[in-house]
């Protein structure tokens, strides 16, 4: 008797706990939307106090900075040092109000890096720093379809191509714009800044950013109020069910490792092959080590963009966000499957370099690998090996840290409500960009910002331009470019942060619902 009824009892406890959880998730949802009190105030669009117009001989003067050749080589030795020495006297030239200014001092570091300072009214006011670089990374100019030099527009003049558009001649000509503007309103900033612009970044910034880093200590700057380095970007349209752009600033960087990989095992002729292989062995443990890719987690800064996002998402993704505690795991599971998202939920690692032997008749006697790494900030170098070990699970393989190694950054403040300095840089962002609302992100490229940690615990990393998929395939790649209605944005962040800077006081935020 009481068993014949078991299943329908279960049934209703299934039912019963079902109808629970769409209800809780249906008031939490709720309740979410109904906090939404974002209000977003949008800078004029008339020049004056409030905006810098894109004048032809502002938008001309970017474009000239990108005829100069100023690419990094991998083996740095033939820098094309004369180029780096034209441009720094094109960019001195170009703003005289900013070089002649009472209030502006500024050195030639490491013979063509370039650090300004501009000198605020307030000495007790802890000083910040706007970093950005002048050198590029190499073309490969059969695959342009112009000439990647010569700063020329498309036939309609809405944009101009040019290698470093993007990445980084756009920010820093701009950056530079914006404070000619600043000061010849007769402008004096409460807070002191610094401009700080190396030549390497692109190989690592040793160089550069590093002497950058050493002048400053040697000046007695041993703490900053933040630091704002290239980065992530404004995405437009990227999430399903949001019509927001997101401003993505990166509040952590990725760490970088190279592994070597090798086996060494019996060759000989190839006409009699043995059941193993140098070559096989390694085969075995990259196809491993490239299945199996490291643990994905969600954690407080992967959860913190959807937080964000839950009162102003469409449905269902509103019910999705406003209920991490249900769907945590499930956004995770689709992050780590998407090959752009998995970087911030996971450490990644792809084996970029393959060599074994020589001749096609002989069977090598050795094999190697080189397998790239992005370390997630959770984890480290010896979490990053001893994983790549119980990966392979095969002591006939060798692995060896190789190369280069530059640990995760540490995670900066991303609480608008608590922290000033990401107030300030997310609330600019807000301010520029329509329909835009600012998220925290993690920088999976790397920036000069690895020479600046010391300074500060608040480092940001954004690019304020609003990007497509169009924009995003060119950076590092052919045919790059930025559009007028993206310099002008990117200009009048920077004026406006120079403003927004001054604070000293957090303003009223609304944040992420800690309890989603
Ligand atoms: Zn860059």
């Amino acid at each position: 008797m009481f068993l014949s009824h078991l299943p329908r009892r279960l049934f209703r406890t299934f039912a019963g706990f079902t109808v629970a959880i769409i209800l809780i998730c249906t008031v939490r949802t709720i309740v979410v939307v109904l906090s939404n009190t974002r209000k977003l105030n949008h800078c004029d669009v008339h020049e004056g106090d409030e905006y810098i117009a894109l004048s032809e001989a502002r938008w001309e003067a970017m474009k000239k900075s990108l005829t100069f050749k100023t690419i990094s080589y991998d083996d740095s030795n033939d820098v094309e040092t004369e180029e780096f020495k034209r441009l720094l006297e094109y960019i001195i030239a170009g703003h005289p109000t900013v070089f002649q200014s009472r209030l502006v001092t500024y050195e030639i570091v490491a013979n063509y890096s370039l650090l300004i300072r501009v000198q605020g009214k307030d000495k007790a006011l802890l000083p910040y720093m706007l970093a950005a670089h002048l050198d590029v990374v190499p073309v490969v100019e059969n695959q342009w379809s112009v000439n990647p030099f010569s700063g020329i527009e498309d036939e309609e003049g809405t944009l101009v191509y040019g290698r470093g558009t993007l990445d980084d001649k756009g920010g820093l000509m701009a950056q530079l714009s914006a404070l000619e503007f600043f000061l010849a309103r007769g402008r004096v900033p409460d807070r002191s800044f610094f401009l700080a612009y190396g030549h390497d970044e692109e190989i690592m910034g040793m160089d550069g950013a590093a002497s950058i880093a050493r002048t400053l200590s040697q000046q007695g700057v041993d703490r900053l109020h933040f630091v704002l380095d290239e980065g992530l970007l404004v995405l437009k349209g990227m999430m399903p069910g949001i019509d927001y752009n997101l401003a993505s600033i990166g509040v952590t960087e990725k760490g970088f490792m190279d592994v070597n990989i090798s086996v060494v095992y019996t060759g000989g002729h190839s006409s009699m092959p043995n059941k193993e292989s140098a070559v096989s062995i390694l085969a075995k443990a990259v196809e491993k080590l490239h299945v199996t890719q490291m643990p994905a987690e969600m954690d407080e800064l992967a959860d913190e963009p959807f937080k964000l996002l839950a009162p102003i998402a469409g449905f269902p993704m509103n019910f999705v966000f406003s209920n991490l505690w249900l769907f945590r795991p499930i956004i995770g599971y689709v992050a780590s499957k998407d090959k752009t998202l998995q970087g911030i939920v996971r450490t990644t690692r792809a084996p970029t370099i393959f060599q074994a032997g020589a001749k096609s008749n002989v069977i090598p006697s050795s094999a190697w690998a080189i397998v790239n790494h992005r370390i997630h900030p959770r984890d480290s170098k010896e979490t990053v090996l001893e994983h790549l070990r119980w990966t392979i699970n095969d002591e006939r393989v060798k692995i060896v840290a190789a190369g280069e190694y530059y640990k995760p950054h540490p995670v900066s403040p991303f609480d608008r409500s608590t922290s000033l300095p990401y107030q300030v840089v997310a609330d600019t962002a807000e301010q520029l960009f329509e329909n835009t609302i600012s998220i925290p992100g993690i920088m999976v490229a790397a920036t000069d910002t690895k020479h600046y940690l010391h300074l500060s615990e608040n480092i940001y990393r954004f690019n304020p331009i609003l990007a497509g998929q169009r924009e995003i395939a060119t950076i590092h790649a052919e045919d790059e470019f930025i559009s007028r209605e993206n310099y002008r944005r990117m200009i009048n962040f920077y004026y406006h942060l120079f403003i927004n800077a001054d604070r000293t006081k957090l303003e009223n935020r609304q944040t992420a619902n800690d309890e989603l």
